[in-house]
């Protein structure tokens, strides 16, 4: 009885579920990765993200080969034809594989149960709950998050499984391709800063672990870092979502009488991660469109990035004169990553100060971010649009000085990613424009040369937003 487990993003062995329940029905279990070139060349893509895959992958194959009668088989080409193949080769029974809920998955999963000569079996593992697993009382999926994630907290959680004993039999295994080879460059200036490995993963656990207990109190203030840092492991599988929310019980359950709060907020990240992944499967339009009905057929006219080309590249180049705008934006450019706070803060300046179209937006970050994630991006550019579920209402618009004022309030986010601005005092960080010109002189910064002054007129822009979706729901 052989079993064929296709792993997609699931880059672990260790609680890696279509693998665990593969070991128990079979002796002979095949871990199973098809790289199917084309994809490289079709999706939106970038160095970060791509770089996390191979190395995640590449520390998979060499974990599994290295112990006795295990490996994980690598082919090149199209799925459906390489388990097909690897299927008849093998005289294999059935394929395991763990779910996933994008719409590209989706089609392509469909496709491979129907075109497979085998029976295909498929397991929850990428989130605590999936799908319909909550439900609102009328039996129709959660559009508000506090309500589902009431239920979330209430509902059982599986623990962490190590598989049963198997073994996977020799059998021939292509090259994991080189990013060159892929068409992959480091882009110029570019610090690579993750450990995109099992090990890398374990150890963010670790560092996290002293953090945690403070995490609602800190996890806002860009500068302090203080967050998990988890987002590439836990979309590229390193470590297992069930691994990090039994942890922080752990956490909960070895020190009754201290303050639990942070390990509570964080755990509400790991219920809006769940709460994105089922709005993406029940609502998979919001990829393409808004997801509140009122703005499908009325939507803003959004600036596309051709028609904004040269604010669209002010706000990727992190040169709009807003400091902590262009911190975040240059974070992102140089490490693949950005810290919450600031997606946010972006995001609301691209859409109400800039009027920029969402999906140049989404597409940008999906290239740019190490850990892009579709439903979790779409859910939060969508919120700071005010289009999407759950979202912030238009009329609240965020000031990116008085953001920069609170959450970096002596500017060391600020100067650490915008160099240029590193004499600059506290005094004058936020709004380095309203320097004189001999406070200019004195630390080293002509505003207008070395700096842009601001690109828009932020209380000008706020006002106009709102009159426009004012506009749009008839006011
Ligand atoms: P922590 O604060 O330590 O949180 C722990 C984990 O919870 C994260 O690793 C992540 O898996 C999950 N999580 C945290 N916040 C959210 C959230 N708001 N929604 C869903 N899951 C969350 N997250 C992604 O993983 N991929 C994306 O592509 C992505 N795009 C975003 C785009 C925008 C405009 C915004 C506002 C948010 C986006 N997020 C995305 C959510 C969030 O910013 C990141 O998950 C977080 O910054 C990752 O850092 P961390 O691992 O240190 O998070």
């Amino acid at each position: 009885m052989t079993a064929i487990v296709w792993i997609r993003r699931s880059l672990r062995e260790y609680d890696n579920t279509a693998l665990v329940k593969a070991s128990e029905n079979h002796e002979t279990v095949i871990p199973f990765y098809v790289v199917d070139e084309n994809y490289f060349k079709e999706a939106e893509l970038g160095f970060p993200r791509v770089k996390f895959w191979n190395e995640s992958l590449k520390d998979l194959k060499r974990k599994l080969s290295e112990k006795d009668k295990k490996d994980l088989i690598i082919r090149k080409g199209k799925p459906l034809d390489q388990l097909n193949k690897i299927v008849e080769e093998v005289d294999a029974d059935k394929v395991y594989h763990n779910r996933d809920y994008t719409p590209y998955s989706r089609e392509r999963d469909q496709k491979i149960r129907e075109g497979l000569g085998v029976p295909v079996k498929t397991f929850k593992d990428i989130v605590l709950h999936e799908k319909e697993e909550i439900l609102t009382n009328s039996g129709t999926p959660y559009k508000v998050y506090t309500y589902y994630k009431k239920k979330w907290f209430d509902r059982e959680k599986r623990r962490p499984q190590e598989p049963q004993t198997y073994e996977t039999p020799d059998l021939e295994s292509d090259q994991i391709p080189t990013l060159e080879e892929l068409g992959f460059e480091k882009p110029e200036d570019f610090n690579w800063e993750w450990g995109a490995t099992r090990e890398g993963g374990m150890n963010r656990i670790e560092e996290f672990k002293d953090k945690i207990w403070d995490y609602d109190e800190n996890r806002d203030y860009a500068w302090r870092d203080d967050t998990s840092r988890l987002s590439p492991h836990l979309k590229f599988g390193t470590v297992s979502i069930r691994e990090v929310f039994w942890e922080a019980e752990r956490m909960k359950a070895r020190n009754p009488n201290d303050d639990t709060d942070g390990i509570k907020i964080w755990q509400e990240e790991l219920a809006w991660r769940d709460y994105y992944m089922q709005i993406l499967w029940n609502y998979p339009h919001e990829v393409d469109e808004p997801f509140m009905d009122k703005y499908r057929d009325n939507e803003p006219d959004w600036e596309s990035k051709d028609e904004a080309s040269e604010k669209w590249k002010a706000w990727i180049e992190g040169k709009t004169g807003y400091p902590f705008v262009d911190a975040g934006m240059r974070q992102l450019k140089k490490t693949g990553f950005m810290h919450n706070r600031l997606r946010m803060v972006v995001t609301n300046f691209s859409c109400k100060d800039l009027w920029l179209d969402w999906r140049d937006v989404h597409d940008y970050f999906s290239k740019m971010f190490v850990d892009a994630e579709i439903s979790a991006m779409v859910g939060g550019i969508q919120w700071s649009y005010s289009i999407g579920t759950d979202a912030q209402p238009y009329f609240r618009v965020f000031n990116p000085t008085s953001q920069a004022e609170r959450y970096d309030p002596e500017g060391k986010y600020i100067r650490k990613w915008v160099p240029e601005l590193e004499e600059v005092p506290d005094n004058h960080i936020h709004e380095p424009w309203k320097m004189n010109k001999l406070q200019q002189q004195d630390c080293g910064v002509v505003i207008g040369e070395d700096y842009p002054n601001p690109i828009v007129d932020h209380d000008k822009e706020r006002k106009e937003s709102v009159e426009k979706f004012e506009q749009l729901e008839g006011k």
